[in-house]
């Protein structure tokens, strides 16, 4: 079998590559089994010493890893390179945090016992990988993986699986062992195949669909599983901001920044009577400077849509919101090809009737809806089945922090939205995901402790 990477900007074949199968998935196990007793001899600091080489090979070569990105992914280079070098940054907190982290603590002493925890890695994982940040979502599960001395069973996206073989040389030439990182090449089959094996934990990034159905399936096993999931994130302009023109840049960033094909893309705003008709007039403005097409052309902002089956998806949507009643502001429709093209689209009049505000988007199709006070804000905002992350812009610091405490979201942004840190936790709530990955909780993700009882003098 074989695996046939087309570019989105013009759907033409790039390269055919063969996929795994359970014999050649078996074998790669069986060399990570026998990797993994090796590697986990090696000390954190030489773990933390190998990131850190390939953290600085990400930095060398990263115009030739973007133009890879924006071939087969179809994002613009300029963001492609940004996300780059945006996990390198990433990747600081691990070689900065890990050894304080993971080395053995002394937690108590009992009369004559002292207690301890230390952290032992899980075995070999599977990282079974999305295609929108191929870097930036990779680093939040291979990176730690590895540090903590575990194996990892890579399965890049159908749709960014160069950019997969890419990161495998550079984590071979920072010096990790071929038997302790591992690609499973393929589609959804290969990634069944890995919850059939015998592995120590999953790590899933990608679909809440997927991500349901691998918990559900790998159960059973009783091992850890982490998921970060889609999302429907809101973002609400208070009555108090001190620039609406700067609120409208940041909200158009949010919402159309790698064509919305992001889990925290902005899915949804929500503005307040008495800045709305402000707010609309600059956010408009700011789309109008939006300029669609070839990923290399330094004058675009936008590339193409990644998945050429989600053009009809992003039809239906809109088809839907305007047979409920939604003023189409701007755009709305496939550019012909031939390449995958969407128009950056604005509704506004819209409710939570309709799909665009309910459901993931994952395109550049933004709904504006009006309130009149916070409460109201709130409840719309909360009114979803998703809860990745949620943000709110005024100049009132007190009142954001009353919403955002109120907010049923893992992570709530004050006046910016769409941002991932590495010292901080990245947590999706309700079908937004299950666990924690990036910050100290998620280098323990891929641990298990192991509790210390010494009683001295028998
Ligand atoms: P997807 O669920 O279609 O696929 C994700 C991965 O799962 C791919 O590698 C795919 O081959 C694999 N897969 C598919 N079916 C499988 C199965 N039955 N068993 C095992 N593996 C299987 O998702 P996608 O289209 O790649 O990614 C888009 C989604 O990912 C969006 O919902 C987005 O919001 C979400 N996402 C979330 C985060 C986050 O941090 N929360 C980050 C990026 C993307």
């Amino acid at each position: 079998m074989s695996l046939k990477i087309y570019n989105p900007s013009n759907n033409e074949l790039i390269k055919e590559i063969p996929t795994d199968n359970s014999e050649t998935l078996a074998h790669k196990y069986e060399l990570l089994k026998n990797g993994v007793q090796e590697f986990q001899k090696t000390s954190v600091r030489d773990r933390i010493l190998m990131m850190s080489k390939f953290s600085d090979l990400l930095r060398k070569n990263k115009e030739h890893l973007a133009r890879v990105l924006s071939d087969e992914m179809g994002k613009p280079y300029s963001e492609a390179l940004g996300e780059v070098k945006g996990a390198a940054v990433k990747i600081q907190f691990f070689l900065q945090e890990s050894e304080k982290y993971l080395t053995k603590k002394k937690v108590n002493h009992d009369g004559g016992t002292e207690e301890f925890i230390s952290y032992e890695p899980l075995g070999i994982i599977a990282n079974i990988s999305a295609w929108n940040y191929p870097y930036l979502v990779g680093v939040n599960i291979f990176v730690p993986a590895l540090i903590c001395g575990n194996g990892v069973f890579y399965k890049p996206s159908e749709y960014s699986t160069l950019t997969g073989i890419e990161i495998e040389k550079l984590l071979f030439q920072a010096g990790f062992p071929p038997e302790v990182f591992k690609l499973a090449i393929g589609g959804a089959e290969v990634g069944e195949e890995l919850l059939n094996m015998p592995l120590d934990g999953y790590f899933f990034t990608g679909s809440y669909k997927t991500g349901k159905h691998i918990a559900t399936k790998v159960a059973p096993k009783l091992v850890p599983v982490g998921l970060e999931l889609g999302g429907k994130d809101p973002l609400y302009v208070t009555n108090k901001v001190s620039s609406i023109k700067d609120v409208a840049a940041s909200a158009v960033s949010g919402a159309f920044y790698n064509n919305g094909q992001s889990c925290c893309s902005v899915e949804r705003i929500y503005v307040h009577d008495e800045v709305y008709d402000e707010f609309l007039e600059e956010f408009l403005k700011e789309v109008e400077n939006l300029k669609v097409g070839n990923p290399f052309d330094k004058n675009i902002t936008q590339g193409a849509i990644s998945r050429k089956e989600h053009l009809s998806f992003l039809e239906e949507q809109v088809s839907d919101a305007l047979s409920k009643g939604a003023k189409l502001e701007t755009g709305g429709k496939v550019i012909s090809g031939p390449g995958n093209f969407f128009e950056p689209t604005v509704f506004t009049n819209v409710n939570h009737e309709m799909r665009i505000m309910t459901e993931e988007t994952f395109g550049p199709i933004i709904g504006i809806q009006r309130v009149t006070n916070d409460d109201e804000a709130l409840v719309h905002m909360n009114d979803t089945d998703y809860g990745l992350t949620a943000s709110v812009f005024t100049s009132e610091k007190g009142r954001a922090e009353k919403l955002m405490k109120k907010l049923d979201a893992g992570t709530c942004y004050l006046n910016c939205c769409d941002r991932v840190s590495g010292y901080t936790p990245w947590a999706g709530r309700k079908n937004s995901g299950l666990g924690a990955t990036l910050s100290f909780h998620g280098l323990y993700v891929f641990t298990k402790t192991k509790a210390w009882h010494f009683r001295q003098n028998m």
